[in-house]
């Protein structure tokens, strides 16, 4: 059954916006609690702020145009006028500007918030995953009171400063006459309720603060940044509340010999001219894989990207392996011998065809890129 939202508010199916609001502000001024404290008064009064606020919505007038509840489909069915409830302070804040709509006290038993933590890693221990102890300092449970908060078997008070109410009113005039404004209780902080003989061991607030070691285990392929949680590890929450979760912050430390890009590893190898243009096997020490032969082929030119597949990082969820790109440089001998220039002077006469060639910067060379393709080679990894 659909309710009578106009009916309560008394005004036709064809009032308009004004109207709604004339009709809603002369009822409230009957019916607020605070300028009429009688219990049928306020259901009333709830009724018609749950008619006005549904009316004073176009999308939920247009649900009641068509015979429909709009509060039925958003989860108030059953409650009665309760559901609604939620939505007062917000009717009654565009209308005369301040929250005045009581809340209730809050409940004592609160849950806890997400804990942080940092924790570096090597680059090896983000290939292999690690398993590690932690220091957590965070709020637990007193073990004394089990979170009650009380000493021995005595029992908390309702708090005689709010009545139990947990916010305490001050009165302002407004158009209502007299207008409560309401904040939370100083005494009892909004919970309506204090314990006269608090717990030893953690004061009443249920929890005391602990440092305690933990493991975290921390999968294989994580990167800086990532974070991993740990459900209920973080701190207890007042009166004993359930805990919030811890997070692990992952934090690299910079490799001495490769540099991640994703799954991808770079590292730079440094040819010896004569190994460049001969051809030459290279020992790499990868990571997860120990010492792996590099090919470097014959005629390898300066800033060339060998790839070797799946030697790079695993992947976080999948473990596939990312590729290693080695980034070849070529060492120009500095100190020659005797012998060597010789070598090298009869190797020049005899290649009497290779000349210094002048090119632009960006021109594609025989080595498939210049200068600047090089390097977004290297800084793109491609
Ligand atoms: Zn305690
Ligand atoms: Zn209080």
């Amino acid at each position: 059954m659909a309710r009578d939202y106009y009916g309560l508010l008394g005004v036709g199916r064809g009032a308009s916006e004004s109207e709604i609001k004339r009709a809603y502000r002369k009822l409230a001024r009957e019916l607020h609690p605070d300028v009429n404290p009688d219990e049928e008064a306020q259901a009333r009064f709830k009724e018609i702020s749950v008619a006005y606020e549904v009316l004073s919505d176009p999308e939920k007038r247009r649900i009641v145009d068509l015979g429909g509840d709009p509060l039925e489909t958003a989860g108030a069915a059953g409650n009665g006028f309760s559901g609604g409830f939620g939505g007062l302070g917000d009717v009654f804040e565009a209308f005369f500007g301040g929250g005045t709509a009581s809340r209730g006290p809050i409940g004592r038993v609160r849950p806890g918030s997400d804990s942080l933590l940092r924790m570096r890693l090597d680059l090896s221990e983000c290939a292999t995953g690690v398993t590690k102890q932690v220091t957590v300092d965070t709020a637990v449970l007193c073990d004394l009171c089990q979170g009650k908060g009380t000493h021995g078997n005595s029992t908390p008070v309702t708090c005689d400063t709010c009545g139990g109410r947990g916010e305490v009113q001050t009165v302002q005039r407004s158009l209502l006459g007299q207008v409560m404004t309401a904040r939370p209780c100083p005494v009892c902080g909004g919970v309506g309720e204090v314990i006269p003989d608090p717990c030893h061991r953690c004061g009443g607030d249920g929890r005391v603060r602990s440092r305690r070691e933990i493991s975290v285990k921390i999968p294989a392929g994580v990167g800086d940044g990532m974070r991993v949680r740990l459900a209920a590890q973080g701190e207890v929450g007042p009166g004993g509340g359930p805990a919030g979760d811890l997070y692990v912050e992952v934090h690299e430390k910079a490799h001495d010999t490769f540099v991640r890009d994703g799954d991808d590893l770079h590292c730079t190898i440094s040819v010896p001219m004569v190994d460049a243009a001969l051809g030459a096997s290279v020992t790499v020490d990868a990571i997860l894989d120990g010492p792996i032969e590099v090919e470097i082929p014959a005629g390898t030119q300066p800033g060339a990207v060998i790839t070797i597949r799946g030697h790079g990082m695993p992947h976080l969820r999948s473990g596939v392996r990312g590729d290693l790109h080695a980034h070849v440089d070529v060492m120009v001998p500095t100190r020659l011998d005797h012998d060597d220039i010789e070598i090298l002077r009869k190797l020049k006469e005899k290649r009497a065809r290779d000349v210094a060639e002048v090119r632009s910067t960006q021109s594609q060379g025989a080595a498939g890129g210049g200068f600047f393709s090089r390097l977004r080679e290297t800084f793109t990894g491609r």
